[in-house]
């Protein structure tokens, strides 16, 4: 072996080039790190992770993931963020960060459902309990509050069925029996209203928490998976930021840049997959095989009243909402004739997830999904249709090739 081996490795790792650091472009730089360098012993000593005012591991942030945090923040009109690796890490990470042994969390009927599974299997385990609230019924929730219900979860609206909840009153009865609200936001995006400034009058009333699936709207290619928490109290905060620290939570500087990347166009293609979808939703009403359409934002679709109030703004007098929404099929088609017309379609295709470019469908069997009763849901089988950002024209057409198929 030749000295030059090591010399050469040395040099390669420990290069004198340094680049000039005032590079600036559009897009904010990726940093990636585990180790992150201190000048010396005494400011690796001084260095705190508990703010954003150093590095100290590059699980506790990055000038990316900061960035990141910072955006996510002012989108959802909070001041505090953590970044997680998947939307269900978010809400995972907050359950288990305020809640503790014999504590009871509630949740709504209609809940994103591997939040349900979590309360049944690891909240279970440690001696937490859960009850499930009727989403429409807020007198059932004001019920259901004891003195040990530490945690409320709240979606606006419920997932699959879309009921828009009186989310106002729910966050207005949590607060005067001070029982924290956290709600998954990853419905609204910090776009269709604002979760922390509920009565549009700078924030006397809001819940204390949103978590959010940034693989949907914030991510917005179906390639990403993360999630965030965020919050308008720096205790609360700091509850969080521990468990999270503790956990080893973290997100990796590629899928942070692929979200900043995106993030500038949030808005466009919300409002773009909501028009697309309320054209869909409104045709799709008017084919003889759907008994009921269930989006906000048409007229008689469960909680349509409480998402007009909450989503119609002066600025938005059309009211904003998701390009997500549900249809029930009449109960004399049968799950085979389901199946075959969501196998017909075309540009649709069957996956989980949504905010993406590809419109999505997917058949649900609401009965194993509920407790309480749905007395809003006609009798059928429930189709949810995720837009993408095809041509609106051209999903009419898929969809009509496909409900003949299946259909007649
Ligand atoms: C997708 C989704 C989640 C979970 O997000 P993942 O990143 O897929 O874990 C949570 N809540 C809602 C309402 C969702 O739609």
């Amino acid at each position: 072996m030749t000295q030059a081996d090591p010399k050469l490795s040395t040099h390669l790792i420990h290069h004198p080039y340094q680049a000039p650091q005032d590079f600036s472009g559009p897009q904010p730089p990726v940093h990636k790190a585990s180790t992150v360098f201190f000048e010396n012993v005494q400011a690796m000593r001084e260095r705190r992770w508990l703010d954003k005012s150093s590095y100290t591991y590059g699980l506790h942030g990055t000038p990316t993931t900061y960035t990141l945090e910072e955006r996510l923040a002012t989108l959802e009109g909070g001041l505090q963020c953590l970044l997680v690796p998947s939307g269900l890490a978010a809400i995972a990470t907050v359950s288990l960060a305020l809640l503790k042994t014999s504590d009871e969390v509630l949740l709504p009927d209609n809940a994103y459902g591997p939040n349900k599974s979590l309360a049944e299997g690891e909240l279970a385990h440690y001696g937490i309990r859960h009850q499930y609230y009727d989403p429409m019924n807020a007198a059932d929730l004001a019920a259901k509050i004891t003195p040990a219900t530490a945690l409320v979860w709240l979606e606006a609206p419920g997932s699959v069925t879309m009921e828009f909840p009186d989310l106002i009153e729910q966050v207005r009865l949590c607060r005067e029996r001070g029982v924290t609200t956290v709600l998954d936001n990853t419905w609204g995006a910090g776009l269709a209203f604002k979760p922390f400034d509920l009565l549009a009058d700078g924030g006397s009333l809001g819940v204390d928490v949103t978590a959010h699936a940034l693989t949907k709207y914030p991510s917005g290619g179906g390639d990403v998976l993360m999630g965030s928490i965020v919050t308008r109290n720096q205790p609360l905060h700091m509850r969080i930021k521990l468990a999270h620290m503790r956990m080893g939570l973290g997100v990796s500087g590629n899928d942070a840049e692929a979200v900043l990347r995106s993030l500038p166009s949030i808005g466009l293609r919300y409002h773009a997959q909501d028009h697309a979808a309320r054209q869909l939703a409104q045709w799709l009403g008017r084919q003889t095989a759907v008994v009921q359409v269930l989006h906000s934002a048409l007229e008689g679709a469960p909680g349509h009243a409480q998402w007009k109030q909450l989503c119609t703004s002066a600025q938005h007098p059309q009211g904003v909402a998701a390009g997500l929404f549900s249809v029930v099929i009449d109960a004399r088609f049968g799950q085979e004739a389901v199946d075959l017309f969501c196998d017909s379609l075309r540009l649709f295709r069957i996956g989980y997830s949504w905010g993406g470019p590809v419109s999505l469908v997917m058949p649900y069997e609401l009965p194993s999904m509920r407790h309480c009763a749905t007395p809003q849901i006609e009798l059928g089988t429930v189709v949810r249709f995720a837009i993408g950002l095809e041509d609106a024209g051209d999903l009419q057409a898929d969809l009509a090739q496909a409900l003949h198929i299946a259909f007649g």
